[in-house]
C-alpha cells in the first residue's frame, strides 16, 4: 500500500508525496516567498515536417548546477527551504517551476504572424519533477528494490492522473542522468511530461505496429521479444515478467530495452508482481551499466507509453535506456547524419555491447 499526500507549494504548484509508511503525515508548509507562476510557453508546428516545437524562453533562467548545499530537491532544513517543504521524504513529485508545457497558459490556436502555414498554440500540458530519494548523493541504481517499486507506483499514479487531463494526449516519464546528458541538478530525479499531442516517435511506432499487424496479425514488439528470448545473444536479463535486451538495430553505443512479457499500454496497467519484477530487472541493468566504464554511466531512460486516447491496442509499454558514451572517455555526438537526416550510425555492434553487459553480472 502506498500513501499519497497532495499539497501545494507557496506559488500554488502541486507537490505529491508517496510513502510506503501509511502512518506518515506530510503537512509541512512551504515558507518561501515565491512569485506567482506565469508559464508562457508556446508551441509552433514546423510546416515542413508537421512536428510541433515547444518554445519555452523562460527556461533560460532556470537553476543551473547549484552547489550541493543549495540543492532544491533535498528536503527542507531550518533556514534552508527547498522545493520540498518536508524535512525528509521517500518519493516526491512536484510541478516543475520552469515548465516546457503547463496548464493555464493564455492564448488559443492561431498562426505565426504572416505565416498562415505555421500554426501556433499555447504549450498546454504539464511538467513534473520526480525525486527518487531524499538522499542527494544516491542514484536510481543505488535504490533498494522497495524504493524502486515506490517510484514505479509514483509513475503509475502520475500517468493515470495526467491521462485524465483533457489537455494531455501522451504521458512521458523519463530520467536524464549525468552532466554529459545536460543534467543541471545532481540530486537523483526524473521528469514527467504531459504533452498536448502525440509525439513524432510514438506516431512512427504506432504506424509500424499497425502495418506489421496487418501483415502478420500480431504485435511487432511481441514478436521481437519472443525472437530475442529464443535467440538469447542480445539478452542481458531475462526474468519472470520482463526481459532486458540490446535491440538488434540499436542506435546508441549503449542501448537496452526493458519489455514486459504481457502487452500493456502503460505503467498503470502493470500488476503488482510485474512492478516488483521490473524494479529488480531495472536495478540489475543499471548496476551493469555503472560497471561498464570506470565511473557511473550517463544515460537517458525513456518510458514508451501508449497515447492517452488513441492507438492503445497498438502500443506495448517498454523502457528504452541508452547512453551517449561510446568509450570510457568519448561521447557519441549527434552529428550530420543523425541530426540532419535522422540516420543513426552506431560504431559498436549490438552483439558486442550485449556480450559486455552479460559479463558484468552482479
Ligand atoms: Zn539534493
Amino acid at each position: 500500500m502506498v500513501k499519497r499526500t497532495a499539497r501545494r507549494l507557496a506559488d500554488n504548484r502541486e507537490i505529491i508525496y508517496f510513502d510506503s509508511d501509511p502512518q506518515v503525515v506530510r503537512e509541512a508548509e512551504d515558507t518561501r516567498e515565491l512569485p506567482a507562476q506565469q508559464p508562457a510557453s508556446e508551441m509552433r508546428r514546423d510546416p515542413l515536417t508537421g512536428e510541433w516545437v515547444a518554445i519555452a524562453a523562460h527556461r533560460q533562467t532556470r537553476t543551473y548546477k547549484p552547489p550541493a548545499e543549495l540543492c532544491p530537491l533535498c528536503p527542507s532544513a531550518p533556514g534552508r527551504p527547498t522545493e520540498i517543504p518536508e524535512s525528509d521524504y521517500e518519493v516526491a513529485v512536484f510541478e516543475n517551476q520552469f515548465p516546457s508545457f503547463a496548464e493555464g497558459i493564455p492564448g488559443e490556436l492561431a498562426t505565426v504572424d504572416g505565416m498562415p502555414m505555421v500554426p501556433k498554440a499555447p504549450a498546454s500540458g504539464r511538467c513534473e519533477v520526480v525525486c527518487f530519494t531524499s538522499d542527494h548523493n544516491s542514484s536510481f541504481a543505488q535504490l533498494t528494490p522497495q524504493q524502486a517499486r515506490l517510484v514505479v507506483d509514483a509513475w503509475a499514479d502520475r500517468t493515470a492522473e495526467l491521462s485524465r487531463n483533457p489537455a494531455i494526449e501522451q504521458v512521458f516519464c523519463f530520467e536524464n542522468r549525468g552532466e554529459e546528458i545536460g543534467v543541471t541538478l545532481h540530486h537523483p530525479h526524473g521528469q514527467i511530461y504531459g504533452y498536448p499531442f502525440i509525439t513524432p516517435r510514438t506516431e512512427r511506432m504506432l504506424a509500424a505496429a499497425e502495418k506489421y499487424r496487418a501483415e502478420h496479425g500480431r504485435h511487432v514488439l511481441g514478436d521481437v521479444l519472443a525472437a530475442e528470448r529464443a535467440d538469447g545473444r542480445r539478452v542481458v536479463v531475462d526474468s519472470d515478467h520482463w526481459t532486458a535486451y540490446v535491440p538488434a538495430a540499436a542506435r546508441w553505443p549503449v542501448e537496452v530495452h526493458l519489455v514486459p512479457h504481457r502487452q500493456v499500454p502503460d505503467i498503470v496497467a502493470l500488476t503488482d508482481s510485474e512492478r516488483d519484477d521490473f524494479a529488480r530487472v531495472y536495478l540489475d541493468v543499471l548496476r551493469r551499466l555503472d560497471r561498464l566504464y570506470d565511473k557511473p554511466l550517463p544515460y537517458i531512460a525513456a518510458w514508451h507509453q501508449a497515447p492517452v486516447r488513441v492507438g492503445r491496442d497498438l502500443s506495448w509499454l517498454h523502457l528504452q535506456l541508452f547512453s551517449i558514451k561510446r568509450t570510457a572517455d568519448k561521447l557519441k555526438y549527434l552529428a550530420g547524419s543523425e541530426s540532419g537526416m535522422a540516420v543513426w550510425i552506431n560504431d559498436v555492434t549490438p552483439e558486442q555491447i550485449a556480450e559486455r553487459l552479460q559479463r558484468l553480472d552482479a
